[in-house]
């Protein structure tokens, strides 16, 4: 009788991956996961991992949260799933437009739905379309991001996403400009201090503004802190430069906070932490805890009042998704907005950042081989280095970030390579004994990958 094939040859034989490196994937295998707890992942071997990816940046209060999953059950109980097109929209959207808009920065707003990230990102810059061609502007489309910058997949925000992957595409569509990133470590010049940087980065952004003419350019997206570009925070004083100039061309600031907001810097929002206060916001991912795909788009005053009378003068918006504000997804946002805000996750994040940075930072300096550690809250990154006294990374051939990871798998741990650095960002259910072990296997992992390469 012919065997039953293993879980991971079914999974290689059936299913296209998405960002997966497929030579690894064939030798080492897929990791099939059945279920977890807190902050654990298990996989059909029954091998327990502790997800300090918060599988990607989303499942904040962990992969079993009780009360989370009460409040999906009881609305699926109570009405399953609905639209928000043609004048309807379930009660349950409606309660989270109000509460989005009350814990936005916003003094008022109006809010957007959406399935995912990227389609948030999209959903703005069409509104930003609408708004240039109904204000008599409709050379008003470029759109404006960084370097290193992760903004989605569709069509249009892999365009804004400042990654060169997205050449194999024939990406970035045109009138998709990237500036540079605000990551002072890597880029910063010989002799210049980390404010010079910064102001040279909002010169060389005023540059391409007057070089491409401030009245063909539609809006700036921006993360607070990079995610999967690296977690890169910003340079000192960054976002107050760049917002200065952006607001003398009448150019609006979106902070796309789709891993930053809810609770991840420390504060509902990344640019509270950063102290600005921008146009409009993208979120999703821990919108719901990563409990329901949905992205939201939360529009200041100005814009949603430009809007309201750009959409007045042409009858409606012709722009949703057969889900976009789906009851289901807006109950579930609603109680995950509770549990970080109300339950003790955000402060949890607050109270324990200080002990991861102090973690990981005595890991660098117990390392030869770490240039930097760098991030905010509960996201970090530790950047691999041949020479940190130089900077010079390790041959790209050696797959550095890669092996670290690989090894951090096979010990249990889950962790992300992304460039040279491997990146941390946790659950903010973590606790303390849970982040040692995560220091523990992570430090083993680094002192066996680093032996063999250096
Ligand atoms: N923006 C940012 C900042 C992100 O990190 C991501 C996802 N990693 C996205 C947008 C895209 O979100 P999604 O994968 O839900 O489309």
């Amino acid at each position: 009788m012919a065997q039953p094939q293993s879980w991971e040859k079914r999974a290689e034989e059936y299913s296209f991956y998405g960002f997966t490196d497929l030579p690894s994937v064939h030798q080492r295998g897929t990791v099939v996961v059945t279920h977890g707890e807190g902050p654990y992942i298990f996989d059909t071997n029954g091998k327990r991992y502790l997800d300090a990816n918060s599988g990607l940046w989303n499942m904040v209060a962990g992969f079993d949260h009780q009360g989370l999953i009460e409040a999906a059950k009881a609305q699926y109980d109570r009405f399953p799933g609905y639209h928000a097109f043609f004048g309807r929209m379930s009660d349950q959207t409606v309660m989270l437009s109000e509460k989005l808009i009350e814990v936005s920065p916003f003094e008022r707003g109006k809010v957007f739905y959406t399935n995912s990230g990227s389609e948030a990102n999209d959903t703005m810059v069409k509104m930003l379309w609408f708004l240039g061609g109904s204000e008599g502007q409709p050379q008003k489309r470029k759109i404006l991001t960084r370097w290193n910058s992760y903004h989605g997949v569709t069509a249009v925000s892999a365009s804004m996403t400042g990654k060169p992957y997205n050449e194999v595409f024939g990406l970035p569509l045109d009138g998709f400009i990237h500036v540079g990133s605000p990551h002072y470590w890597r880029f910063g010049e010989e002799g210049e201090t980390e404010e010079q940087f910064t102001a040279r980065l909002a010169r060389e952004l005023e540059e391409v503004i007057t070089r491409e003419g401030a009245d063909t350019i539609a809006g700036f997206f921006a993360e607070p802190v990079i995610g999967a570009g690296g977690v890169i925070p910003p340079s000192k004083g960054y976002f107050q430069a760049i917002q200065k100039v952006l607001k003398k061309h009448g150019i609006p600031l979106i902070a796309d906070e789709v891993i930053c907001g809810f609770g991840r810097t420390g504060n509902t929002w990344g640019c509270q932490t950063y102290d600005f206060i921008p146009d409009a916001i993208i979120s999703s991912k821990n919108l719901t805890a990563g409990m329901f795909p949905m992205g939201a788009v939360i529009l200041g005053p100005e814009l949603a009042d430009r809007l309201d009378a750009a959409v007045e003068a042409i009858e409606e918006f012709p722009h949703g998704f057969t889900a976009s504000g789906h009851p289901v997804g807006s109950a579930i946002a609603l109680k995950a907005i509770d549990v970080v805000m109300n339950e003790g996750l955000a402060d949890n994040v607050k109270r324990l950042a200080p002990r991861m940075e102090q973690g990981l930072r005595e890991i660098m300096e117990r390392s030869n081989h770490i240039g930097e550690l760098r991030g905010v809250g509960y996201m970090w990154a530790l950047e691999a280095c041949l020479d940190p006294a130089t900077k010079t990374p390790f041959d790209g051939d050696l797959s550095v970030s890669e092996r670290i990871a690989n090894t951090c798998t096979d010990m249990g741990l889950i962790c992300r390579p992304l460039g040279q650095s491997i990146v941390l960002c946790p659950p903010f259910v973590l606790t303390e004994p849970q982040m040692d072990e995560m220091f523990d296997k992570l430090e083993q992992a680094l002192n066996k990958v680093f032996a063999e390469v250096a």
